[in-house]
């Protein structure tokens, strides 16, 4: 069937929107508010005078809706990375103790990334998450990368711990987090998700630099900002494909937070360079399944925290002891998935 032309004195009546025009030939699609009038219109239409081309009304009405939908361009080469990286970075200066959110900010937000990390986890099971605070001017390790929810939890768990002081610095904190990265593959996405209370940063460098040097290292870098809208907050999430979004209340943070737990959506490096809408083969990726060792084994040294101990896991390529899995083997850097027995 041919759809209404532009020409179509009643087509353009009820749909002038600007989308239209871009759209040309027969892929012609009302979007929005105009699109239910648009095909009432078009029903009648014909219905009356074009009754001898389209002899039945059920066929003319019928919209291929999958024909309709228009894809972006390069929808097809949108892939999605399973092992995922993230640094959770906490804010813990003074502007958390703000009560505007409640108890506090501070409160929320411990409650709030012990919620997001569970559902992260579970949805991202090889992935592995680290922790680093910000406080009193400089960044702070608060818990290992780590593939188990526990330890991540574990490290969340401890509030007096984590007590906010001083002033925060982006810039200290990211270059720890990105720190912790390094070593990554690149078949694993690098991420950092801020949540941030302080309308303030208290650099000892240019932060633009610590930007393009995580630009350069891919990490993406995200921000859930609890009081308003920073410039070099937003700058950052921007240019490194990351999110931004200022919490209006206790709900909405939460729903920022979680939007950002399914794994995003990555542009593959085939179409970024022209590629086409090419879907490029999967890269393969390596990983070796740890040989668990019994209680029983004589103690040795794990290469991870050099203590003597029996447990542990040994990498199936370099055989170096690790505490625990999953995990990156800390002396060749293959990738050693959870086993389940
Ligand atoms: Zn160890
Ligand atoms: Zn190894």
């Amino acid at each position: 069937m041919a759809p209404p032309r532009r020409t179509d004195p009643n087509y353009m009546d009820v749909d002038s929107d600007s989308d239209i025009s871009m759209l040309g030939g027969d892929e012609v699609r009302a979007r929005g508010k105009g699109k239910g009038k648009a095909t009432d219109k078009r029903k009648k239409d014909k219905g009356k005078g074009k009754a001898k081309d389209q002899a039945y009304t059920w066929e003319a009405s019928y919209t291929r809706s999958w024909d309709m939908v228009q894809e972006d361009e390069t929808a097809a080469a949108i892939r999605r990375t399973i092992i995922r990286h993230l640094v959770l970075l906490l804010d813990l200066s003074a502007a958390m103790m703000d009560r505007d959110m409640r108890p506090t900010r501070f409160d929320l937000s411990l409650q709030y990334a012990r919620e997001f990390v569970v559902e992260w986890f579970d949805q991202n099971p090889l992935g592995q998450i680290g922790v680093v605070g910000m406080r009193s001017g400089i960044g702070e390790r608060i818990g290992e990368m780590s593939g188990n929810p526990q330890d991540v939890l574990k490290s969340l768990s401890d509030r007096t711990k984590l007590e906010p002081a001083g002033e925060p610095s982006l810039q200290n904190a990211i270059e720890m987090a990105r720190s912790s990265m390094g070593h990554l593959p690149t078949h694993s996405s690098r991420e950092i998700l801020i949540i941030f209370g302080s309308l303030t940063t208290c650099d000892p460098g240019n932060i633009h630099d610590t930007l393009d040097a995580c630009v350069k290292n891919r990490i993406r870098i995200s921000v859930v900002a609890l009081a308003a809208e920073m410039k070099i907050c937003r700058d950052m999430c921007d240019k490194t494909g990351g999110q931004f979004g200022v919490a209006m209340n206790e709900g909405h943070f939460k729903d920022l937070l979680f939007e950002l737990v399914p794994p995003p959506a990555q542009r593959t490096v085939a179409r970024a360079g022209g590629g086409g809408g090419a879907n490029p083969a999967a890269d393969l990726m390596m990983m070796g399944f740890p040989t668990r060792l019994p209680d029983s084994s004589p103690p040795s040294l794990c290469v991870c925290h050099s203590d003597m101990k029996s447990e542990g896991f040994l990498c199936p390529r370099c055989m170096a002891k690790v505490c625990d899995v999953p995990t990156d083997c800390d002396i060749c850097g293959l990738m050693i998935p959870y086993q389940a027995v």
